[in-house]
């Protein structure tokens, strides 16, 4: 079968490499609908976090299942599913708070862009629709698997509620679902930070009230005057680096919610400025698994449409080029057909 594996920086190879097997008991194969490259593959594309062996790519996932191991219950062959970037037994104390992406047997996906998937923990991890879905919805459901997941959890972590004022710092695929999910949880105010037209427009499209250009101190001054010179009830960091965290806080008026979902990458933070910021920090891993039966069924009913994030689409064979233009921020986010 068709699998993509990165070898080094800028190194991506679409190949043919052996079909995944049952190996648990627990385990399920799916045949994928569709797959796509996140925003976090980038970092060690560039080689920003490291690439010690050649490693199959690729956690966002959704397709038929096609085999599933003896102890499965939950799916059977020929059912539509989707699946989070992390698998979950869904049961262990920490599954059942509601934070599967930490669960105590969780394995992170990879080799996911590829036709064939290994899915370990298929009752905990897999969400099947009572139907197969049309085609046009496959991007929106292929969405839910990470890229909205993640935004509604920054949205959930970051207090959003009716009538709030939330920021979003990141005009990526996962920024701009923040900007939906925000919406869809009742901000009346939304106020996304970018610096990109097309990014600004989709923004507006998924619900952004005001759009700021500027950055660093500039762009906090600007949050504060939008917000009566005391900072947003919500922020959003969406991106994973030392600016955008140190941004985030410094937009949040005291008593307010910073959550926090990009990987971050040599952030630091300080005590002092922690201390007297006054915010609540919630963030990391998205448990998706605890969104998805919600979010897959918004995206069934037609109520929300996030599979607009993918303005690139492009054969499995061709993903070498689905990275470069993401790298070089030509395309949002590019989806991968199997
Ligand atoms: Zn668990």
């Amino acid at each position: 079968m068709r699998g993509t594996v990165l070898y080094g920086p800028r190194d991506i190879r679409s190949e043919d490499r052996p079909e995944p097997r049952i190996t648990e008991r627990t385990d399920a194969i799916l045949r994928l609908s569709a797959s796509c490259i996140c925003g976090s593959d980038l970092w060690p594309y560039r080689g920003i976090a490291e690439v010690r062996e050649p490693t199959p790519m690729g956690h966002e996932y959704c397709g038929v299942v096609e085999e599933v191991g003896k102890e499965v219950k939950n799916v059977r062959p020929g059912q539509f599913v989707v699946g989070s970037f992390a698998s979950s037994d869904n049961t262990c104390v920490i599954c059942r708070d509601g934070y599967q992406s930490s669960c105590v047997h969780r394995e992170f996906m990879t080799a996911a862009q590829a036709s064939l998937l290994r899915v370990p923990l298929a009752d905990g991890t897999l969400v099947a629709t009572s139907d197969t879905p049309s085609k046009e919805l496959i991007p929106s459901l292929l969405a839910t698997s990470d890229v909205l997941g993640t935004g509604w959890f920054a949205a959930d972590a970051a207090n959003v509620k009716p009538g709030s004022t939330a920021v979003v710092v990141g005009d990526g695929a996962v920024g701009l679902l923040a900007v939906l999910s925000a919406k869809q949880m009742g901000a009346e105010r939304i106020i996304a930070m970018s610096r990109n037209e097309s990014r600004q427009k989709l923004a507006r499209e998924f619900g952004a009230t005001d759009i700021v250009t500027e950055r660093g101190d500039e762009g906090i001054a600007r949050i504060k005057e939008l917000t009566k010179g005391i900072g947003a009830d919500s922020v959003l960091e969406c991106v994973g680096t030392q600016e955008s965290m140190t941004q985030a806080i410094r937009s949040t008026r005291p008593g307010g919610y910073v959550s926090y979902v990009g990987v971050p990458h040599g952030v630091e933070l300080d005590g002092a400025g922690l201390f007297f910021a006054h915010v609540h920090l919630h963030g990391g891993p998205a448990p998706v698994r605890r969104y998805l039966p919600n979010l897959i069924n918004l995206v069934l009913d037609g109520k929300i449409n996030p599979g607009k994030v993918f303005d690139l689409t492009l054969p499995l064979d061709q993903v070498a080029e689905g990275y470069r233009a993401m790298d070089e921020r030509r395309a949002i986010k590019t989806l991968l057909q199997t």
